[in-house]
């Protein structure tokens, strides 16, 4: 049978594309690329430290093979300095599809599949999704016209497949804008009763995530994010402490197992003798941020109203030492 294969991130615009490209008698590999930043998979990863990348259920409804990729480093690359600039906060949607389908071309080649496709609609969202910038992402991918939008199809130039007769422009769908109206209709037409909410997955594109994430890059090297760092952006309160270090505090117990998992990117501290948070102080450190981090970590905790409350700090080299502390937030800090 004739291969395409599809990009696949579980929102309904690339199920639908799936199934309209089935119905065409091809047969589908849908392509679920991880960039680090998927909302889905980072809460599972809070929840289980073995956390394996996943794609998510919705896809499976679609009867297609689905092939997980993970493009996190290569992702951390271009999200300092995306050639194409950002949406309307942190998201480089343009750079991503653009790397996404960089890898989907190279498969293609690998897998002898006749094209690519993606659930994208023209005009759908402000910048990715104009027709000028989708003729640029299958430019600059290299894909050209072995790329093709089922859902807007009809609105877009030819691609080689129609030419070819593999597809015909009949089979392919004319929908543009934010209405999602024809979408529901389709997934009912073909069959798909599991999708999640739009625009629900990058956590890139969420404001309140975006200002910790902005603040981070700029602490990293080449402002480059470590593979751990989206888990870490997800979790506890996020404190810029007095000269200038980086705290991240526990709001529970399942946000302090998971910042107990990253010691060795700094220093933990915890109360000795009252319940509360977990923090961890993060490297590098200014020696005089560790006092503010142990009353932080003293005031957020069940000894907040005491007079002093003693700290346990441990090291990543194993080193433990105790600091007395007034648990107070010290000045000035800021939230994140
Ligand atoms: S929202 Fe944009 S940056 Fe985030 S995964 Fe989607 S395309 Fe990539």
């Amino acid at each position: 049978m004739t291969l395409a294969l599809g990009l696949a991130s579980g929102g309904l615009d690339s199920l639908l594309a799936i199934r309209l490209v089935q119905r065409m008698g091809l047969d589908v590999l849908a392509l679920h690329f991880v960039v680090g930043f998927e909302a889905k998979q980072l809460h599972h990863e809070v929840e289980n430290q073995n956390a394996t990348l996943q794609a998510p259920d919705a896809i499976h409804q679609t009867g297609a093979t689905v092939e997980v990729i993970d493009l996190r480093h290569s992702f951390f690359q271009i999200l300092s300095h995306p050639p194409h600039g950002y949406g309307a906060n942190l998201n480089p949607c343009v750079d991503c599809k653009i790397l996404m389908l960089k890898r989907a071309r190279e498969l293609m080649d690998e897998r002898k599949a006749v094209f690519v496709f993606t659930g994208e609609v023209i005009g759908q969202r402000p910048m990715s999704q104009r027709k000028d910038m989708l003729e640029l992402i299958s430019k600059e991918s290299g894909l050209m016209d072995r790329l093709v939008r089922p859902l807007s199809g009809r609105l877009l130039a030819p691609t080689a497949p129609e030419r070819e007769g593999i597809i015909r422009r009949e089979q392919l769908e004319s929908i543009h804008g934010r209405s999602r109206a024809r979408q529901l209709e389709l997934a009912t037409a073909l069959r798909i009763d599991e999708f999640p909410t739009p625009a629900g997955g990058c956590l890139l594109t969420d404001p309140n995530y975006a200002s910790r994430a902005r603040d981070l890059m700029g602490r990293r090297e080449g402002g480059v994010f470590r593979i751990e760092d989206p888990l870490l952006l997800l979790v506890g309160r996020h404190v810029v402490l007095p000269h200038g270090s980086k705290a991240i505090i526990g709001r529970n117990q399942v946000e302090n197992a998971v910042i107990e998992r990253f010691g060795e990117l700094g220093q933990l501290l915890r109360a000795e003798e009252a319940p509360g948070p977990t923090t961890l102080l993060e490297n590098p450190c200014h020696p005089q941020d560790v006092q503010a981090a142990a009353q932080l970590t003293a005031r957020y905790g069940k000894g907040r109203s005491l007079p002093e409350v003693t700290v346990l700090r441990e090291s990543s080299g194993g080193q433990v030492d105790h600091l007395t502390v007034t648990p107070i937030v010290p000045e000035p800090c800021r939230f994140l």
